[in-house]
């Protein structure tokens, strides 16, 4: 009973300009906090280059050219205001998504019972054509439609709980019924989506939007009444989280107050629906996550309570 690992150094050519949050750095902290003696049962794996028809599962082609000609051949270059590729950015990118799909073939197949995706850039504000909120391609949007159209499988779900809306996985999955998209995020806050009313092409899609300055006592209060007993009705047949860790208290770039045990007990609830309805079987990629130290030591608790849930 294992728990796999996806990263690759990929990760680390792609640079944004000084100052960004969005940094190298990220990895790197990961990589040291996965590195400690409790991790040494983790099952290390090269996250993969993913195929064009990996990224045709959820982007134009139009998308996938754009994103490839933007690619500078020296320093970054802006997307929008947020969102830059540096040489390498596409490389890093396509093993995000590639990353993403062989955690999926690998929970599937039995090869491992749940899986953490360590890569960057982050997938979730990417929409259709449009790269935004530092994201190039939506890469738990098409883990998901991975799972779908080329598993056979009837029902996944995605769980959301980065700090700021999914809008990219939300416009992705938004006529998608064969999904359930669920994210919890603060809001008000960028990008400004995400409101309860917004539901998908067939009720499939559900946001719950907590205010600044909340902390984990109303996180577990609305999973609890409201986003875990929608799972359970949708009884999935693989659960995809978006784990984003900047509803940490220390995170500069929102207002939630979560704290690190906030994130092993969400995983922990996450992994025991998991394992009532389709086998523990949970993909995990990462998305954001600023602070440094608390990013990192939400991350490590995070895929410790992925590797008790495996055992
Ligand atoms: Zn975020």
């Amino acid at each position: 009973m294992t728990t796999a690992l996806f990263t690759h150094d990929s990760s680390l050519k792609h640079q944004t300009p000084a100052g960004h949050p969005e940094q190298i750095a990220r990895i790197e902290h990961i990589a040291a906090a996965l590195n400690a003696p409790q991790f040494q049962t983790l099952i290390r794996r090269d996250a993969p280059d993913c195929t064009d028809a990996d990224i045709l599962l959820c982007h134009p082609q139009s998308h996938l050219d754009a994103i490839a000609a933007a690619e500078p051949s020296s320093g970054t270059v802006a997307l929008d205001g947020d969102t830059h590729m540096s040489p390498g950015s596409l490389k890093a990118a396509r093993r995000a998504v590639g990353g993403c799909v062989a955690a999926v073939d690998a929970v599937l197949t039995g090869d491992t019972n749940n899986a953490f995706v360590a890569c960057r850039p982050p997938g979730h504000h990417a929409e259709h054509s449009t790269p935004m909120g530092f994201c190039l391609f939506g890469n738990a949007a098409i883990a998901a439609k991975h799972a779908l159209d080329r598993h056979g499988l009837s029902r996944v779900a995605v769980v959301d709980f980065d700090v700021h809306h999914g809008n990219g996985t939300q416009a992705l999955l938004w006529d998608e019924p064969r999904t359930l998209f669920i994210t919890s995020h603060q809001n008000p806050l960028w990008p400004g989506t995400g409101l309860p009313g917004e539901t998908g092409a067939t009720n499939n899609v559900q946001n719950w939007p907590l205010p600044p300055h909340s902390d984990g006592r109303l996180m577990r209060a609305t999973y609890q009444a409201e986003i875990f007993p929608a799972l359970n009705r949708f009884k999935p047949e693989l659960l995809i989280i978006s784990a984003g860790f900047d509803a940490h208290a220390d995170d500069p770039l929102a207002q939630l107050n979560w704290s690190t045990e906030d994130f092993a007990w969400l995983t922990r609830e996450l992994c025991a629906i998991a394992a009532e309805h389709c086998q523990g079987r949970v993909v995990s990629t990462l998305e954001g996550g600023y602070d440094l130290n608390a990013l990192a030591a939400s991350t490590a608790a995070h895929v410790r309570v992925l590797m008790e849930t495996a055992a």
